[in-house]
Order: structure tokens, then sequence, then C-alpha cells
């Protein structure tokens, strides 16, 4: 994480009031759905509310739709001296099953330490170190490993990326479950992963007639299976509709795109194709501030980015806001197209993910709103007059 300091509370402007009701009321609405996962009818009703409300607002909205393969677990494990523990196929495996001698892999599974072994038709297990999980299992292939079995590092169960797809079948497994792959161990390794497309919607709010916005705020608001997604994020998504609602009668509705991502959790899809889709609305983008996980005060509010963005932050704020990198929201879509961004976050909370994410504080919302604005503000001033 990059180097990240609290807003002090007394440098928040309020820059008027919302209603209380609504902003409750919108959120208890929208849990009820259930987790939006993309592609699922939950996400689709969260959605349409949150559309009929941009449209009271004032807004007009669109959805924008894109699609991309996703892979799903249908239970991979590993069966070692007559017992199958499970594990969690790493994205981009291969899917099948094969029976084998495990070879263990010294020190972090780089090729210098491939090398000092023969896997050879043989299941390759490494540790999770420094080297990425595709690198390994690349390396792995090549040596012909007919399997790869990683293993963490840290207490708990592994999942990963291999980011290009290999043939190799590639399972993440738990310290217990690795300290008994020993090499020489005849294992059943079995990894069955299915791909299918799913389609996201990004929806998308704006006054009539904007079609080159200066600021773009952002919000994810799909969630994993299994988790309601209240911080994670319908926090972000409805700090992105209280800005809407603060400056629907404002001249800066008409310099903004509201904008609510899909298929974050499946790495960025949403932001992606909406970068894609709108190249010339993107390049003239002055600013893009995203919101994720703001409405449970884990830390105190985190502002941080680069760029125009960041100076004109800093003016509003002052050390509040911080020069800062991360890459695990859609911001970083943004980023990588060279525009300058803000991530606004509070920490990740106890219930990260987990199917006790159903608490927010509107409270917290609002006043992510209200820095928002105060960033905002700066935008249009000519530097002289600062
Ligand atoms: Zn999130």
């Amino acid at each position: 994480m990059p180097p990240l300091v609290r807003l002090a509370a007394a440098s928040v402007l309020l820059l008027g009031y919302a209603s209380a009701a609504t902003l409750e009321d919108t959120s208890l609405k929208v849990l009820t759905f259930g987790p939006r996962v993309t592609g699922t009818p939950a996400s689709q009703q969260a959605r349409a509310l949150l559309e009929r409300e941009f449209r009271s607002l004032g807004y007009q909205t669109r959805n924008e739709q894109f699609t991309y393969a996703k892979v799903s677990d249908l239970g991979s494990a590993v069966r070692v001296g007559g017992a199958s523990v499970p594990g969690h196929a790493m994205q981009g495996s291969g899917s099948s099953e094969v029976t084998a001698p495990a070879v263990r892999v010294p020190g972090g599974g780089g090729a210098e330490d491939f090398a000092q072994v023969d896997v050879r038709g043989k299941v390759a297990v490494t540790q999770r170190g420094q080297v990425q999980f595709g690198d390994m299992a690349r390396e792995a292939q090549a040596r012909g490993a007919v399997g790869l079995i990683i293993i963490n590092q840290l207490p708990g169960e592994l999942r990963g990326n291999l980011g290009r797809a290999v043939t190799l079948p590639v399972l993440g497994v738990s310290q217990e479950t690795g300290a008994r792959l020993t090499s020489g161990t005849r294992v059943t390794l079995t990894v069955r992963v299915q791909e299918r497309e799913v389609t996201g919607f990004n929806l998308v709010a704006f006054k009539a007639g904007v079609t080159r916005p200066d600021l773009l705020f952002g919000a994810h608001l799909d969630s994993v299976p299994g988790a309601p997604g209240a911080n994670d994020n319908l926090s972000g998504a409805l700090a992105v509709l209280e800005l809407a609602r603060r400056t629907a009668n404002d001249p800066l509705s008409a310099r903004s795109f509201f904008v609510l991502f899909d298929g974050e959790e499946d790495g960025l899809r949403g932001s992606r194709a909406f970068v894609k889709a709108n190249g010339p609305l993107v390049a003239g983008l002055r600013g893009m501030l995203n919101f994720d996980m703001v409405g449970i005060d884990a830390r105190p509010l985190l502002i941080s980015g680069e760029g125009k963005l960041l100076d004109w932050g800093r003016t509003a704020l002052g050390d509040a806001v911080t020069e800062g990198r991360s890459n695990d929201s859609d911001h970083a879509a943004f980023r990588e197209a060279g525009v300058s961004t803000l991530m606004f976050h509070r920490g990740l909370d106890a219930n990260y993910h987990r199917p006790g994410d159903t608490l927010l504080d509107p409270a917290l919302i609002r006043a992510t709103a209200d820095a928002a604005l105060a960033i905002a503000a700066q935008v249009s001033v000519p530097a002289t007059a600062r």
C-alpha cells in the first residue's frame, strides 16, 4: 500500500445537506437484492433501482454492455494418502486430472529453482514467494510437469491468477495441505474449471448534452458471491449517487459523468471496458475520482492519487490527500489511460468479502462526498486565483 495519511476532520468542507432518508432508504432497498455478482438478476435489480434514482435527479442514463470470459472452479482438490483435500484452481489453469509423484521445487519456484529438480512427468510443488504464479506455471509446463500445486506461505487458503492461461492443471493450497506433499508421494491432482461468458453493464449518468466531461466520479456496484457488499461497494456507489444529487442543480453537473462500474471484482472488467469504449471522453478528462469502501471507518478516510488531481486535492484538503498508487480498484484503468486519479477509501473492514458485509454508515458516505466536492471545486479555478 502507498503511504497514506488520515483526513483531518477540520479540513472537510460542508457543502450542503442531502436528504438523510433517501441515502438510508436506497441502501436498505439495494441490500435486499443480495450479492450483486456480475451477470446475476440481483445485480440487474440494483442497477435498475439506482438508474431510477439518477433519472429522478434529472440525469440521463445509459447502460454500457461488455462481456468477458469468467472461469468458475467446479471443485478442485488433491488426493494424497487416500484423503482428498480441497484447494482452489488458479485462474487460467487447465482443467484435468493427473496422477503422478509429487516433486518439491526448492526456493521460491523461479527458473533456477526448477533447474535443480526433475519435474518431467511429475506434479511440481512450489512455495508462494516472490515469483509470479503465472511464471511458475509456465516454467513447470515448459519443463514437462503434468501439474503444479502452489503452497501458500501465509496462513489460509490460496487463490490466484496466472495471467495468461496454461494447459497444465494448477492448484493453490494451504500450508497444512502443502506439508503432506513431500517429494515422491503419489498424488492425484484434480482441477475442474469451466469458462463461460459473463455480460456486465456499466451504468452511466450525465446531464443532457454533456459528452466531454472534466470529471468522472466512479465506483463499482458489483460484489463477490456470498457477500452482500454493503461497504464493498454499495458505499462507493452511494457516494457517487450522493455527488450526483448534491450537484444536480450546480454547474459542476454539466462538467461531470457519474459511472457505476460492473465486473470490478473479476479484475476491473467494467472500468477497462469503459475506458476502451469511450476513448475521446476519457482522453478529455481532467480527473477520475474513485470510491471504494467508504461506508465503514476501518481507518479514517484515505485519499491517494497522482497528477493534476493530486495537486487540486492538496489545494482543497491539504496533506490529507497523498501521493500513492494502488492498483486494486477501477481508478487503475483510468490511470493506465493517462488520466489523473484519486482513490477514496476507508480501509478494509473485518467483513470484507464475507457474508457479514451488511453495514454502511451514511454519515461517512456524506463526509466522503464533502471531501470530493471540495476537490472538484478546485478543478475549474484558474491557477492565478488560488
Ligand atoms: Zn471494492
